[in-house]
């Protein structure tokens, strides 16, 4: 989780999967500061290590995608069943009138 060069610390991201990467912090006197640091930039502690900023977008954004497709899924479910529904009802209702 550290790169440690020239007697100095930074915060490795742990994951580099965003194209835009920040990949190292800062380079700091202690492993403390290093983690002050990013602590500062907003990376995200994972409980194993640190992920930067962009990478954390990266993965909230490839989140969201899913989400949203699979809300698209579900609202088209919903809206088929209640067309389902509907018809029935509408079936009935001419029953009753006749
Ligand atoms: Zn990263």
């Amino acid at each position: 989780m550290f790169k440690e060069r020239n007697n100095q610390f930074s915060v490795e991201c742990q994951t580099k999967q965003a194209n835009n990467c920040i990949q190292f912090g800062e380079y700091c006197d202690s492993e403390e500061e290093a983690i002050d640091w990013v602590e500062d930039e907003c990376w995200i502690n994972s409980g194993e290590g640190w992920i930067c900023i962009r990478c954390h977008e990266y993965f909230m954004s490839n989140l969201y995608k899913i989400r949203v497709e699979k809300g698209v899924k579900k609202e088209e479910a919903k809206t088929k069943k209640k067309d389902d529904e509907d018809g029935t009802e509408l079936f009935k209702g001419i029953e009753t009138v006749l």
